[in-house]
């Protein structure tokens, strides 16, 4: 019998469970997590926030699943791992021994650097008690101030602002999330947000935090002037908890570096989702991600490869339908705004994120559409690098098709990128004509 211990109860541990229990049912395995509500949505904790799903929907298992995977879940943190006697400490719940380990340890919101930041007050959006924190703190708060960029800021001004606190968002330069979204698209999202009352400050950075009694009172900005607030939100960016990999000699970069079957330095040690920094062919560079999809996916890869399958993982094209200041919008390959332009707001990638975004393809970025179906189009010389939708979502479906198939798109880039060409018209046809042959083919 194969002993396997796995570090992390979420989206990418729990896929690593299923993929080894689907090929070995008599294994022992252990999932080792520190989160004391387990396994849920974390994407759902903002529709939790904005009111629009109640808590118990975040959780993704019944009973049932839980007893089709026929694992040991043990609630507590490993604190140490020891690749030689393959073992993991759990400090005083003891020691587990292992022949195949999986690190799925996620990544963490990065703390605010200012003075002040330990005041009481300063909430931040990783787990399902920052959730609970933020819409207790927000039935009392009157204003709040958010900093940050990415789509977890958005989701906290958005939330605190249903709770009908007064928002002020500050943002370090002139657009919202300048290093994935062109200046027209800030725009949009930026209106949208001002038309719901939110008061977005530009060229705006925290100085100091202000507090009375251990309280947060208010903030000072750089140049000064001083804001009262009841409560101060971060997303500034994210970080992979690598404490464990570390100390334990495994190699990194920004994350857990890992091969194509998600094995890392250490061949009977793997690393899956947020934490690991994984290979992506279309920008020849090994980057980290922030989506639950790729998690998923590189959870089950490295479960079925630690139970002896040898499934190469390719990392797929970085692919988010979220919402935008109420606009639903597709990210798909890359996007990434021009070098210039950029003042990011966040120190590393943010939630629902993806590196590969924010790399500058060499091409030719064309764009139309009004406010609420806006699309851009990023391309390369035969094929669609990237696209951002927002609004009407027909298109995304054909436009993930042509950018994860890099389908030839010779005979349309000509009109593609003719003065107000119709976008959407032209990859609509084109698509239906590949699709119908494509499908022909198979
Ligand atoms: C607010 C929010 C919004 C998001 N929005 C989107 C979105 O729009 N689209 C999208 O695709 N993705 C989104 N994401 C990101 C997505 O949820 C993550 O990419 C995904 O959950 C990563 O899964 P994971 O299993 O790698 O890590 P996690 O879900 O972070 O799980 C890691 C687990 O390991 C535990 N752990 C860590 N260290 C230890 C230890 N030493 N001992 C024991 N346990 C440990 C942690 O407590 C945690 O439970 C969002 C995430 C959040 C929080």
């Amino acid at each position: 019998m194969k002993r396997y211990v796995i570090i992390g109860s979420g989206v990418a541990g729990i896929s690593a469970v299923a993929a080894i229990r689907s090929l070995d049912q008599a294994a022992e395995i252990n999932l080792v997590g520190d989160d004391p509500h387990g396994f849920y949505s974390r994407p759902g904790l903002a529709y939790c926030l904005s009111g629009e799903i109640p808590e118990k929907q975040l959780y993704l298992f019944s009973q049932k699943d839980w007893q089709q995977l026929n694992v040991r879940f043990v609630k507590g943190r490993a604190t140490r791992i020891d690749p030689q006697a393959h073992q993991v400490d759990l400090g005083q719940i003891g020691k587990l021994t292992y022949e195949r380990l999986l690190l799925a340890t996620g990544a963490l919101a990065v703390r605010l650097n200012a003075p002040g930041a330990d005041l009481s007050g300063i909430v931040k959006l990783d787990h399902f008690e920052d959730a609970r924190q933020i819409m207790k703190l927000g039935r009392k708060a009157r204003t709040a101030v958010v900093v940050g960029g990415g789509i977890t800021a958005l989701e906290l001004v958005e939330g605190l602002a249903t709770q009908g606190v007064e928002v002020h968002y500050f943002l370090r330069g002139d657009h919202y999330w300048s290093n994935v979204l062109d200046e027209t698209e800030s725009a949009i999202v930026e209106q949208r947000l001002e038309e719901e009352g939110v008061h977005i400050h530009y060229q705006t950075e925290i100085d100091q935090i202000l507090g009375r009694k251990g309280r947060i009172t208010g903030v000072q900005t750089r140049r000064g002037q001083q804001l009262r607030c009841d409560l101060l939100a971060a997303a500034v960016g994210i970080k992979p908890r690598l404490e464990l990999a570390q100390a334990a000699g495994l190699g990194l970069e920004r994350g857990i570096l890992v091969n194509e079957y998600l094995q890392t330095s250490d061949p009977d040690i793997f690393a899956a989702g947020d934490v690991a920094q994984v290979y992506d062919p279309l920008s020849g560079r090994s980057v980290l991600d922030s989506l639950w999809a790729p998690a998923r996916e590189q959870g089950w890869h490295a479960g079925a490869n630690m139970a002896g399958a040898a499934i190469p993982y390719s990392n797929p094209v970085a692919l988010n339908i979220t919402r935008l200041a109420g606009l639903t919008t597709s990210i798909i390959g890359a996007v990434g705004a021009s070098v210039s332009s950029r003042t990011d707001d966040l120190v590393s990638i943010a939630r629902g994120d993806s590196e590969t975004w924010q790399a500058l393809p060499n091409t030719i970025s064309t764009q139309s559409g009004s406010d609420v179906n806006h699309l851009r189009l990023l391309i390369g010389e035969h094929s669609l690098v990237g696209a951002l939708l927002m609004g009407d979502q027909t298109l995304s479906y054909p436009l993930q098709d042509l950018v994860r198939e890099q389908v030839d798109i010779t005979s349309i880039r000509e009109s593609l990128l003719l003065p107000n060409a119709s976008l959407g018209n032209i990859v609509m046809d084109f698509w239906t004509h590949w699709r119908s042959s494509h499908v022909s083919q198979e």
